[in-house]
């Protein structure tokens, strides 16, 4: 769009860089604020500096929270002898939409990768295995069923082994190469009901 605004190119520019948002979103959504009323584009601003500001990783499992500990971690009805690894917060968040999970989690921030020069110490792997120094009876390896989270359960359950602590994975009827953000709440329970023991 050319309107000669170097301020409304800049801001079409920024939007564009969001996951999922094409040049006509974004200029949709520039043009969209634009007609806003003052306060709430102020309000849609400082709500992106507050979350960017105070929201940080979990000192235990690494989920998102305001706090030094998230809500899941802290909730002492949960049982914190379960842990289950996910590759990121997304898909945290789809098996806690489940409602069914009662145990707690762990989020490795990405998954192993050759290809992309991803390591095992490139994810919070070590901080994983400093937790099953405690009173830990069984982890769920929830990755992906995409090559790279294919990888990083393997290399997960051979670290466990030798702990002797249950490692499970969940089952296949994630499709492969399946985000378990898209799967249906049906498909993430019969994953984890149908978990098998590595
Ligand atoms: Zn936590």
């Amino acid at each position: 769009m050319d309107i000669g605004s170097g301020y409304l190119d800049n801001l079409i520019s920024e939007l564009e860089r969001l996951p999922g948002i094409g040049s006509k979103s974004a200029q949709r959504m520039a043009l969209h604020i634009i007609g806003l009323p003052m306060e709430r584009v102020v309000k849609l601003a400082d709500s992106m500096l507050n979350a960017k500001e105070n929201i940080h990783y979990c000192h235990e499992c690494f989920n998102l929270t305001d706090g030094e500990v998230c809500t899941i971690c802290k909730n002492m009805e949960r049982d914190h002898k379960t842990i289950m690894v996910v590759e990121n917060v997304r898909d945290l968040s789809a098996y806690e939409k489940t409602g069914k999970y009662k145990g707690v989690y762990h989020v490795l921030h990405g998954a192993i990768s050759p290809m992309l020069g991803i390591g095992p110490n490139d994810i919070k792997l070590k901080e994983l295995i400093e937790r099953l120094k405690g009173d830990v009876d069984e982890v769920i390896i929830a990755t992906n069923s995409s090559l790279e989270g294919e990888t990083t359960a393997m290399y997960i359950s051979k670290l466990i082994k030798p702990t002797g602590i249950k490692v499970t994975r969940i089952a296949s009827g994630v499709p492969v190469g399946g985000d378990l953000e898209y799967i249906d709440e049906v498909t993430l329970l019969r994953a984890l009901d149908g978990r098998i023991e590595l």
